[in-house]
């Protein structure tokens, strides 16, 4: 058997007025996704413990089976994993984001989506200008940075710029032991990045500047089990994001680069159900992350999730869907990893709705793929208890 999990993230939502009180999977069209829940098992499943905060580390991890409760350690020693970054002795790895930030509000926390050519040439200045803090910072993808700093800031309470959004920052800066040595960087940082001739050239082409590091999401490195120790099968994950890359590298999967996959609209849809599929030549297991419905959830544009979840249909599942059409034993999982609700402009913890569909599995009760018309018959309480049944023989 061959397993596909195609994961819209952020995906769900509430209703929504301008949508004719749907939400954007109900108002989306998806054809492919509809006809898989009609002719599949569909239901409802909690993807986040209730102790822990919604995050795609902690409901990613549980959708690939593992309590985040006994894993977790935080978002940043993840994304350093898939950059193949060692944490030292004596260091943690922190999440640093680009951001932009204008009278103490938190105008956009991907510094509208900047570059990572930019990115890494502001964090080149920072790392000459500002190594007396004894701090170091790592490019990733667009605004989504790392850096290594003093393990002592471990019990620091950090909270998600993404959950900040339209805010007032003040409330929302890093609390507790060593958050005035984290208030000195950053205002370092601001100065040398207002003066830096990137966001001079940013500002020109009317784009908004990075005025500010957001650190968040520190921690050690987790102890995660491989997959195939788990479940005697051996994966792959396609994703064009850091931190589910370093998933799949902590649990053992290959985890190629897709060439122009972005984590946004303009991803390149057909490279990575390419790059899924022949990674099934030689897995069992195939994990296809796709990020734009999340990111238009954070920009409260349900237009865009719309979109989102129309391409994720057309240009993921259903090429993914005529692929196991012409195989005998395929099975397949649809399904976000939180609701991202365009109101909220962040993420909650509520059930989400999940598909599966393929070889040994019988046609149930649902009509469409979405919040509300999936079987009520099947509910899960917990992510890795889907799994199972998913890879149930
Ligand atoms: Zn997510």
């Amino acid at each position: 058997m061959k397993y596909i999990v195609c994961l819209g993230d952020g995906m769900a939502d509430w209703p929504i007025k301008s949508l004719g009180d749907r939400t954007p999977l109900q108002a989306a069209k998806t054809p492919t996704m509809d006809l898989m829940a009609q002719q599949g098992q569909s239901g409802r499943v909690l993807t986040v413990p209730s102790h822990l905060k919604p995050g795609s580390d902690v409901a990613n991890i549980g959708i690939l089976g593992y309590d985040p409760s006994l894993y977790y350690t935080g978002r940043a020693p993840i994304e350093a994993a898939s950059m193949g970054l060692r944490i030292p002795d004596g260091q943690l790895a922190f999440r640093c984001n680009l951001v932009t930030i204008q009278e103490d509000v938190m105008v956009d926390f991907t510094a509208e989506h900047v570059s990572s050519a930019e990115g890494e040439a502001l964090l080149a200045t920072l790392n000459s200008e500002l190594s007396f803090f004894g701090v170091q910072f790592f490019p990733g993808v667009s605004y989504r940075n790392l850096a290594l700093w003093d393990d002592r800031l471990a019990a620091l309470s950090c909270t998600p710029p993404h959950d900040v959004t339209d805010k007032e920052i003040r409330p929302y800066l890093p609390q507790g032991k060593g958050a005035d040595r984290v208030a000195k960087l950053v205002a370092a940082a601001r100065l040398i990045l207002a003066a830096h001739p990137v966001n001079r050239a940013r500002t020109d082409k009317g784009l908004l500047p990075v005025t500010d590091i957001w650190l968040w999401g520190q921690g050690k490195m987790p102890n995660l089990p491989l997959f195939e120790t788990q479940h005697g099968l051996t994966g792959g994950m396609v994703t064009a994001v850091d931190l589910l890359k370093g998933i799949g590298q902590l649990i053992g999967f290959e985890t190629p680069d897709v060439e122009g996959a972005t984590g946004f609209l303009d991803t390149n849809y057909a490279g990575k159900v390419e790059t899924g599929l022949r990674l099934l030549e030689s897995h069992d297991f195939v994990f296809i992350h796709i990020e734009a419905p999340d990111e238009a959830g954070h920009m409260g544009r349900e237009d865009l999730k719309v979109e989102a979840i129309e391409a994720f249909d057309s240009q993921v599942v259903s090429p993914i869907l005529a692929y196991a059409k012409q195989q005998s034993d395929v099975r397949i999982m649809v399904l976000p990893d939180h609701p991202t609700p365009c109101a909220l402009k962040t993420h909650t913890s509520d059930r989400v709705p999940f598909l599966i569909y393929g070889a040994g599995i019988s046609a149930g009760l649902a009509t469409a793929f979405n919040e509300t018309e999936v079987s009520a018959a099947l509910s899960f309480d917990t992510p890795w208890e889907l799994l199972a049944y998913f890879l149930k023989k």
